[in-house]
């Protein structure tokens, strides 16, 4: 099976040199393997979007020269989509996710809740108070068709939420962390679908990396607790799951996780303070990766040729603004 994996930011602000790395190992370890490299934009919590987001964000990756094969680039200054794999905006799939999520309330891996918002707060309150893992309690999961029925017609609001089966281990490999398992007793019914129709972050992923042909998922680590309520989902659809890789945290020198207060972590700041984008993109391959030797200045070829996701590694990189000042004054 050819190599296929994704960037999927979205687009909710400035782009972090964190998102920077992520799509460069993504490109690389498509360019290695000869796969393919594919951009989506995950707008799907409207709230955040930001205007001009997408735009800054293919802007930066064409500067870095991170360029992909597939999904949404920049043509006579609007974005348009290119590929066969589409829409690669989420915001423009809405269909496919209404057709997905009729398969899963068929086969019982979902259900309506149609709980106020008053209630879930209350809820998780008690839980809260009682020194539990906040969690929905299941109210809805025993309506029948009927009641269903009558509460839409009624007009009630509600979500869908993936009915997790009770004490039942969700187990995968990540290539960078080795097995992870959870039981689904220390997980939620998430929320798929939300009262506005649209489908959450987690449900989208699965829908579009399944109907994309994602092979290989790499991303940052906050999304590792994400990721067996995912593997729990492709399940229930009956589908494979990708392989998983989670890449570490760019720490600062504190050792804590780099933030805009510490100094400039913006792709954006560091193209107006005159970078070489080589320099750059090889500086940030090398926080949270290293190569078999003590190479220390790499074209973007070489970096092709050379990058493995075995070398990444399990602990956070540090971003040392002198380093790379180091590198962009030998490159
Ligand atoms: N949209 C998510 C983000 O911006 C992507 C998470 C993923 O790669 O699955 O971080
Ligand atoms: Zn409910």
């Amino acid at each position: 099976m050819s190599v296929r994996v994704r960037f999927a930011p979205s687009p909710t602000g400035f782009v972090h040199i964190g998102s920077l790395r992520t799509a460069l190992y993504n490109y690389l370890y498509a360019r290695k393997n000869d796969g393919k490299y594919i951009l989506r934009i995950e707008d799907t919590d409207q709230n955040r979007f930001v205007e001009g987001a997408i735009e800054g964000m293919l802007q930066a990756m064409e500067w870095a020269g991170v360029n992909h094969d597939e999904g949404v680039v920049i043509k006579d200054g609007a974005p348009v989509e290119i590929g066969e794999y589409g829409p690669y905006v989420q915001s423009h799939r809405l269909e496919i996710y209404q057709e997905k999520i009729k398969t899963l309330l068929e086969s019982g891996h979902a259900y309506y809740c149609f709980c106020s918002k008053e209630r879930i707060d209350e809820i998780r309150e008690a839980q809260k108070a009682a020194g539990e893992m906040p969690k929905y309690d299941g109210h809805c999961k025993g309506l029948s068709a009927e009641e269903v029925e009558a509460k839409k017609a009624a007009g009630e609001a509600y979500v869908i939420r993936l009915k997790l089966p009770a004490n039942t281990d969700i187990e995968f490999n990540d290539i960078v962390r080795g097995k992870v398992v959870v039981n689904t007793n220390d997980m939620d019914d998430q929320v798929l679908i939300k009262s506005d129709g649209f489908p959450t972050y987690h449900f989208a992923v699965v829908v579009d990396d399944n109907s994309m042909g994602i092979t290989h998922v790499i991303r940052g680590e906050e999304w590792l607790i994400s990721t067996p309520k995912h593997v729990y989902l492709y399940q229930a659809f009956g589908w494979n799951a990708p392989q998983y890789v989670h890449l570490p945290n760019i720490l600062n020198a504190d050792k804590k996780k780099l933030s805009k207060r510490q100094g400039d972590v913006a792709v954006e700041d560091f193209m107006k303070k005159g970078y070489l984008p080589e320099a750059l993109v090889n500086y940030i391959a090398l926080v949270g990766w290293s190569p078999e030797d003590n190479q220390e200045i790499f074209s973007m070829k070489e970096l092709e040729e050379k990058f493995s996701l075995e070398r990444v590694s399990k602990s956070g990189g540090v971003f040392d603004v002198n380093k790379l000042n180091w590198v962009n004054a030998h490159y």
